[in-house]
């Protein structure tokens, strides 16, 4: 739309930026090219190979096509955005899959609801749950609930990108969106917490020191995994970790090998036999404890039951840390040299610790007014997504869509292609997402029919064609039309 003084206006967000001659709109995705107003980013298009596969020495079928042709898959990534939402989406493109008509509709949803999940492979002890999360001194999130050896962060979501301050507002966008675009982001939890430098795909980088590995379990499963390789090397091994501690002698696994009790006392709470919590206070030391001395969770032995000479293993979960001891004739344990099979055995447990990394999930609501792009009838497209008539990508890759109502969904940014995501400054992120179904289905939910073009009209030399890799969102396998029985 033009205005006096050569600007136009943008009504591709809420914000109708009026856009100067050679300038670009608030958010950077829109410019007036000579009065045009054009999507700067160029529409990106997955090529894939079918996933049909042709059975070896079966000339009948096969069409002479060694690499059997690309199907281009049309993603939102540079699609650009309608608004308002009523208007048809920027693309509906059509094209046959094994014989059938597929469409896919194409936008650049903006979402107010949206937020980031963060898994953070690491047994430190980063913050409790509800503590803030804050980047440049603006909350943005919460830790929650600590999942097996990962800490947990809920990032975004409406209340801080609207319900806030202007500037929490904008801050939770720019780190929404550096997140989803694999940048790296500093954090900081509490107000005396850890500074955390978080990048998907990357491990956490915690107060300066880059982690390295995931435990390989609790110190009750370490005890349950590695006990047999213990056995006739040590009395006892205490695994240290800040969840539940396990100690051998006590434990299920060690009283199957037939291993006697050895008097030991551990601080905390005893669970069940040879499992405790509470054994330290959390933190960034031993298995996620706040100790750097592992003795400090012992009580003194049971002078009934233990005996000078006894050996003892302590090891963290991770088995970065390991020590050894023999009690001497008062009972004490004193470091001694480690046997080498106890240290190959606390070696394989790092062994078995996967690499840490960060990962990042972004979840956003799409069942509210952007489904108004797809179809005049929007909950037409929410019951044909739940009844897995439509499938929903965002810039090609899978997306895991919740149960109950909405189009409530969560997909791995390290899935999509780098760069996928964008912001508007109401603010909310957009973020690329594609609906795929059979074409009658379309018709029957009310979709802009009128609209869809063949995809070779789309194709033109001004795409940006990227490798699909393992994406197969035009796998017929996906719908419940062609899955089989
Ligand atoms: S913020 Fe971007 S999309 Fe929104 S009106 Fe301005 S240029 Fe257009």
């Amino acid at each position: 739309m033009a205005e006096p003084g050569g600007k136009i206006r943008c009504d591709a967000c809420p914000v109708m930026c009026y856009i100067a001659e050679g300038r670009v709109g608030a958010c950077d995705r829109y410019a007036n090219h000579a009065g045009d107003l054009v999507r700067l980013d160029p529409l990106t298009v997955m090529e894939t190979a079918p996933d049909r596969v042709v059975p070896f020495l079966d000339p009948e079928g096969w069409d002479g096509d060694i690499v059997q042709g690309h199907r281009p898959f049309v993603t939102a990534i540079g699609a650009g955005t309608t608004y308002p939402d009523y208007k048809p989406a920027p693309f509906i493109v059509s094209q046959q899959i094994d014989g059938v008509d597929m469409v896919t509709v194409v936008t650049e949803g903006i979402f107010s609801y949206c937020g980031v999940k963060v898994k953070i492979d690491t047994d430190r002890h980063i913050g409790a749950e509800r503590d803030p999360v804050r980047v440049d001194g603006e909350t943005i999130g919460h830790v929650t609930t600590t999942e097996y050896g990962s800490r947990m962060l809920s990032l975004g979501g409406v209340d801080h990108l609207t319900g806030g301050s202007k500037r929490e507002g904008r801050t939770t966008c720019d780190a929404l969106l550096a997140l989803c675009n694999r940048e790296a982001v500093t954090l900081r939890i509490g107000d005396s917490g850890p500074e955390i430098e978080v990048q998907a795909g990357q491990p956490p980088m915690i107060d300066g020191v880059r982690e390295r590995l995931m435990r390989v379990g609790c110190g009750s499963a370490s005890i349950g995994m590695f006990a047999p390789q213990w056995h006739g090397h040590t009395d006892e091994v205490v695994v240290v970790d800040d969840h539940i501690t396990g100690v051998l002698s006590e434990h299920q696994a060690g009283k199957l090998l037939g291993i006697p009790p050895t008097g030991i006392r551990i601080k905390g709470r005893r669970s069940t036999p040879g499992r405790y919590f509470q054994v330290a206070g959390p933190g960034t030391g031993w298995g996620g404890t706040d100790i750097s001395d592992p003795l400090s969770i012992l009580g003194p032995f049971n002078p009934r039951v233990a005996w000078a000479g006894l050996r003892m293993l302590m090891v963290s979960t991770t088995g970065e840390q390991s020590a050894y001891f023999v009690l001497d004739n008062d009972l004490i344990p004193v470091p001694a040299t480690m046997p080498e099979a106890l240290r190959a055995s606390a070696d394989r447990i790092a062994e078995n610790c996967e690499p840490s990394v960060c990962s990042v999930l972004f979840m956003g609501g799409a069942g509210g007014s952007l489904r108004a792009g797809v179809t005049e009838n929007p909950v037409g497209l929410t019951r044909s997504v739940k009844s897995a008539l439509t499938s929903v990508t965002c810039g090609g890759a899978d997306s895991y869509i919740w149960p109950g109502g909405g189009i409530t969904l969560m997909v791995d940014v390290m899935d999509m292609p780098a760069g996928a995501f964008g912001y508007v400054p109401t603010p909310a992120l957009v973020a690329p997402i594609e609906f795929t179904m059979r074409a009658d289905d379309y018709a029957s939910l009310g979709g802009y029919t009128d609209r869809i073009r063949p995809v070779h009209e789309v194709l033109n030399s001004t795409v940006r064609r990227i490798d699909a890799g393992g994406a197969r969102p035009l796998n017929p396998a996906r719908f419940a039309w062609g899955r089989k029985p």
